[in-house]
């Protein structure tokens, strides 16, 4: 028999969250609903983790390469549709670390990427229109 002392030390110590949306839980999701969502998440991952480097690659090789040979007035141009498309993969594949998950929570982390991606895509935009306008 575990007394109940027994199980709060234990809380205490494991501090059990929610793996999903970071609420205190006795168990590693709160409902099944929280369980769902993040087998979903985990399952879209899998699927779609090598897609998703394949992206990030091809856009960092795409940003050297634009930093390198670019010369002309376009430069800026070329970074604002590099930074919208980095912004559109990270809002599609809203990849958070590990290490984050565990710290604020998949919920939060989905919330967290996709607000930087929306920042990301915006800030693209701003500075095309603002080239274009100087362009033009
Ligand atoms: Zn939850």
């Amino acid at each position: 028999m575990v007394s109940s002392l027994d199980i709060d030390c234990l809380n205490l110590v494991i501090e059990m969250k929610c793996k999903y949306c970071n609420n205190e839980s006795n168990f590693q999701y709160c409902d099944d609903v929280c369980k769902q969502e993040y087998e979903k998440f985990e399952s879209c991952c899998e699927k779609y983790k090598y897609l998703f480097l394949t992206l990030i690659v091809i856009e960092i090789l795409g940003f050297l390469l634009v930093t390198l040979l670019t010369t002309s007035g376009d430069f800026y141009l070329y970074i604002s549709v590099w930074i919208i498309a980095l912004g559109i993969t990270m809002y599609v594949f809203p990849f958070a670390t590990p290490e984050t998950i565990d710290m604020i929570g998949l919920k939060k982390c989905i919330k967290l990427v996709r607000a930087i991606s929306i920042g990301l895509c915006v800030a693209g935009i701003i500075i095309a229109v603002l080239c274009t306008a100087h362009l033009g």
